[in-house]
């Protein structure tokens, strides 16, 4: 995967209103990290967007959990989308897509093809099992 992809914990994936979906899998998880019921990670931490749960962001623009100089508070706690990035759907089936993600990215090694990054995320994504099933309450990133 390294050859791939290595985050460089820059947090620009962390930036951003409404892209990340909490889904029932995700939610059960992080209660479980912070130590709290589930309705208080919903009240304290996500909102809703239709019928998908989302982080909210702190006023900076940043995602609520994620620090300056400290990165993502929730790390071994975070949803799925953010284990998955930068193995996004539109970044898998559509070469332009991954062009700007490696643009936008700088964990993306700059020297590989696309081909070379599908085959590497959908091994990962499968692995780590994090292709999403449920488009009403999972992430549409991560449905494929
Ligand atoms: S933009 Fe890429 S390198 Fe930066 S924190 Fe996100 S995944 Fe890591
Ligand atoms: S949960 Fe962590 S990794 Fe995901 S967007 Fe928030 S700070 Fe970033």
């Amino acid at each position: 995967m390294s050859s791939v992809f290595d985050c460089k914990m820059c947090g620009h994936c962390c930036e951003g209103k409404g892209g990340i979906v909490v889904g029932p899998k995700d939610l059960t998880r992080l209660a479980s990290y912070l130590h709290l019921s589930e309705e208080l990670v919903i009240e304290r931490y996500a909102e809703y967007s239709g019928s998908k749960l989302k982080l909210r962001n702190a006023d900076n623009g940043f995602c609520i959990f994620f620090a300056k100089d400290q990165g993502c508070q929730v790390h071994a706690g975070k949803p799925d989308i953010c284990r998955a990035w930068p193995f996004f759907r539109g970044n898998l089936i559509d070469a332009e897509s991954f062009a700007m993600a490696r643009e936008f990215c700088p964990g993306i090694n700059k020297e590989i093809s696309h081909q070379q990054f599908v085959e590497a995320g959908l091994t990962y994504l499968r692995e780590e099992n994090l292709l999403a099933h449920n488009a009403k309450q999972e992430a549409n990133a991560l449905l494929l």
